[in-house]
């Protein structure tokens, strides 16, 4: 059965979906809006099912199997996460959310011999939604995945009140921090086997060509749904005036008048930024030593690659000679 298809007697969840790039603040974006009443962060909840297959830590610092709130949504939604066969939404998931999928999700009115597998990976999906709203009680998802080919498989998901912050970070910043290596993963820090494990890193020509691709489709998303664009340095240069857009967006209050301070939570977040597993007042600073320690000629390969979008998202200034040929 197609989710679109079904009753429009339903509770729709409104899901405050952070599109983009890995490594633009997502996280750090999560847990500001976590800080506010009614919003929700969940993390990459794309992740969910390597979650529950390798038994990670959630952000509230438990494994997976023994979270008490991830254990009641899997109850909720699927009458136990033993009713999942975690080989087959691993599958799909890697089937469908993948960049050569953008294309065909975009061509929704087309039906492809593959269809009735996606409809039932979208039905798996709008119930861990609606699971995640009635367990957290909250009026807000948080979904920290940024990936747009996922988010094309939420767009046709007829439950979700899918809305979108585009977040975008300076191509060369993004870069920098993919091509790092060693990168730890403190969510296996308790694993047998993957507490040794780090992230892959990407080269540069790689990275740009993601950037652009990924931010160009939350472009083409914002002609449907309910949009706002933030820019990572905006955020955290001027926190409160970007929260009070987004929480609009969101169809939720005004931001208080002593909300500059902002606390990690534990929240039962599961993929993102290493922060997600710490506690006590944010402290925001704008992470720029790619502008001391990114070699020159990576900066100058992801300078070229991503120029148009570099100077119209304002990071590099159009040259006087060109702008005056323009
Ligand atoms: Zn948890």
């Amino acid at each position: 059965m197609d989710a679109k298809d079904q009753s429009p007697d339903f509770d729709s969840v409104l899901v405050l979906y952070i599109g983009g790039e890995g490594r633009s603040g997502s996280t750090v974006l999560a847990e500001l809006l976590g800080n506010h009443d009614g919003f929700f962060p969940v993390g990459e909840i794309r992740g969910v099912w390597h979650a529950l297959e390798d038994d990670s830590l959630c952000g509230c610092g438990r494994p997976f199997s023994k979270c008490d709130f991830w254990h009641q949504v899997g109850k909720r939604a699927f009458g136990g996460w033993d009713r999942i066969d975690v080989g087959t939404m691993l599958n799909r998931d890697g089937k469908f959310a993948r960049h050569r999928r953008i294309p065909r999700l975009l061509m929704s009115p087309f039906r492809w011999i593959d269809s009735a597998d996606l409809d039932q990976h979208r039905e798996v999906l709008s119930r861990l939604y609606s699971a995640i709203k009635e367990e957290s009680g909250c009026s807000v998802i948080v979904d920290s995945t940024k990936d747009p080919a996922y988010a094309l498989i939420l767009r046709k998901i007829r439950q979700l009140d899918l809305r979108f912050v585009h977040l975008v970070r300076d191509s060369r910043a993004v870069a920098y921090s993919w091509s790092k290596k060693r990168v730890e993963q403190p969510e296996y820090r308790h694993h047998p086997v993957l507490k040794d494990s780090f992230l892959s890193s990407r080269s540069s020509w790689i990275e740009a060509r993601d950037w652009v691709i990924k931010n160009l489709v939350f472009h083409l998303l914002a002609r449907s749904a309910q949009y706002r664009f933030l820019k990572y340095e905006s955020l955290i240069s001027d926190p409160a005036q970007e929260l009070a857009h987004l929480l609009r967006l969101a169809d939720q209050g005004q931001v208080n008048a002593n909300d500059a301070e902002f606390e990690f939570l534990p929240f039962h977040m599961l993929g993102g930024n290493r922060v997600r597993f710490e506690q006590g007042q944010i402290k925001l600073r704008v992470d720029d030593e790619w502008k001391t320690k990114m070699p020159i000629s990576q900066r100058r390969i992801v300078g070229l690659l991503t120029l148009p979008l570099l100077i119209a998202y304002g990071y590099v200034d159009v040259p006087v000679k060109l702008e005056r040929s323009l």
